[in-house]
């Protein structure tokens, strides 16, 4: 072959790969067609040589400009000479096959996403062949087609190394844009427990973790207030405060670590612990790869930011929503929360009731031991009101002395003795002698009751009613309680 037609043909191979291709598969797809036209092959082989094992891996294989993709391995022992071959000389002229063949090494590096410092350009060895078939004996390979082999080997490995260059760019690129993505969740509309959902969903799915864990800590970074997890199908499941003391010290514990198969991110704001995001692959048994651990942990910060600020958030509602001596929830939160249930009831045709319940004689509290006792009368009394109401249950400070109670799912009779129990309980509230100078204090409350929907269907209108049944009650004998529906007629307001 003159050497012209040789540099022509090489110019030619260099033509058809230079431009950029998305996979090495791609790169592959494109190349063995070219070398089989140039080389005038029937067939073109190419393996995957992973040398610590004693395999090749048929990876695509070549005829008529048609690529196969092919997963096979291929045992290479007692080709212990092919081998040996390949490696020193970097070719093989086969000699098994009845028909002209050539093996070609084709060496060439990656990035190795795998290696513990393989996130800032670390690159591995990687090593394929190539086997060339002519189909007719007559058509044996000669020393200047040898020579053009080792010539396009040469370039296609130049194009592997510039192609897994890309594909670990664009890898890298596509998951910086997902997480990109994702930390624009926190600044939708979504409330912080929705938006921390899909974050976790996001991150799971993206680098496919078995497993993705978050704790939460409150907002002094003390005590974890509530673990969050999905599992491999993707569901969220959460759990706030009851999280056994041992888990919550493994996760105290844990520093920002990596290894091969869990990866621990404490999410600090400013020195503060905000949570700890646990990701782990135990279940596959799949490789977590350094590149994942750089990208999820500077994405972690992220997502501490957004946690410590909605956290921070959290506390401002709770100032805003809470009544700073009793720490009951104040008048607006409670109608917001009141109008929402009174819904819900008309729509899934639920009773509910409100109890309104005003501490008797307070005036006299006041006047007697001043303004200070009578602070922590009202505390006392919200302490036992919040011990012993059920988790569906809403309180509120209505006013001065006066708490309302909503109860959902609730009729007049279990009202009644919801009543019944809260008075006997604050009967039995014994007030520190500080407070009355030593005086025996018993307090005691009146409560009225209105139901819905027997009393009304209106927010306002219940509220009116209950009150009228307080007004009734106290009329009667303080210390008790009555239904706005037992109410005699001619009593009514
Ligand atoms: P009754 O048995 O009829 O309810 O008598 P009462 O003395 O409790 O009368 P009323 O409910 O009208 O009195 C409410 C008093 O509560 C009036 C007000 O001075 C006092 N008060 C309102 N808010 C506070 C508070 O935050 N702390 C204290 N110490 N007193 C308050
Ligand atoms: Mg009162």
């Amino acid at each position: 072959m003159p050497e012209n037609i040789m540099k022509a043909q090489l110019y030619y191979f260099h033509k058809e790969l230079n431009r950029s291709f998305n996979s090495t598969v791609s790169l592959l797809n494109a190349a063995l067609p070219a070398m089989q036209k140039i080389l005038k092959l029937d067939r073109i082989y190419f393996f995957n040589w992973a040398k610590t094992q004693e395999i090749i891996a048929l990876t695509m294989v070549c005829k008529d400009a048609y690529c196969m993709d092919m997963q096979e391995n291929i045992s290479t022992v007692g080709k212990l000479g092919l081998m040996k071959e390949l490696l020193s000389k970097g070719y093989s002229v086969s000699h098994e096959l009845n028909y002209p063949a050539v093996y070609v090494i084709l060496r060439w590096k990656a990035p190795a996403p795998y290696a513990k410092d393989g996130g800032d350009g670390a690159m591995e060895d990687r090593v394929g062949v190539l086997r060339l078939e002519r189909f007719s004996k007559s058509k044996k390979f000669a020393q200047k087609d040898i020579e053009l082999i080792l010539e396009l080997a040469d370039e296609l490995s130049h194009n592997m190394v510039n192609t897994e260059i890309d594909q670990d760019n664009a890898e890298r690129l596509r998951l910086a844009n997902t997480l990109n993505g994702l930390a624009g969740v926190f600044a939708s509309s979504l409330r912080f427990n929705d938006a921390i959902e899909v974050i976790l969903k996001g991150v799971q799915k993206t680098f496919k973790f078995d497993r993705v864990r978050m704790y939460l800590f409150d907002y002094k970074g003390a005590r974890v207030r509530a673990a969050l997890s999905t599992d491999i199908s993707g569901r969220v499941l959460r759990r706030e405060g009851e999280i056994p003391a041992s888990e919550i010290k493994a996760v105290s514990d844990a520093e920002s670590s990596f290894n091969s198969r869990v990866l621990n991110l404490p999410l600090n704001v400013s020195g503060k612990r905000v949570g700890i995001l646990i990701f782990d692959n135990l279940l596959s048994r799949r490789n977590i790869t350094y590149l994942d651990f750089l990208h999820v942990k500077q994405f972690s910060s992220q997502i501490a930011l957004a946690i410590d600020n909605a956290v921070l958030f959290e506390r401002v509602q709770d100032l805003y929503n809470y009544d700073d001596l009793t720490k009951l929830p104040v008048r607006r939160y409670f109608n917001e929360k009141l109008a929402e249930e009174i819904y819900r009831s008309k729509r899934f045709d639920l009773t509910m009731s409100l109890v309104i319940i005003d501490i008797d004689f307070f005036k006299n509290i006041n006047d007697t031991f001043g303004h200070y006792t009578g602070d922590m009368v009202l505390k006392h009394v919200s302490d036992v009101i919040l011990k012993n109401l059920r988790q569906t249950d809403f309180p509120c400070r209505y006013g001065g002395d006066e708490i309302m109670i909503m109860l959902p799912r609730t009729n007049g009779n279990e009202a009644k003795y919801i009543a019944k129990r809260l008075s006997e309980k604050i009967k039995n509230i014994r007030l520190p002698v500080e407070y009355t100078g030593g005086k025996e204090y018993q307090i005691s409350v009146t409560q009225g009751i209105s139901v819905f929907p027997q009393d009304s269907r209106d927010a306002v209108d219940l509220f009116n009613k209950a009150d009228a049944a307080l007004y009734y009650a106290k009329q009667m004998e303080r210390g008790t309680y009555a239904l706005y529906n037992e109410i005699p007629p001619e009593k009514k307001v």
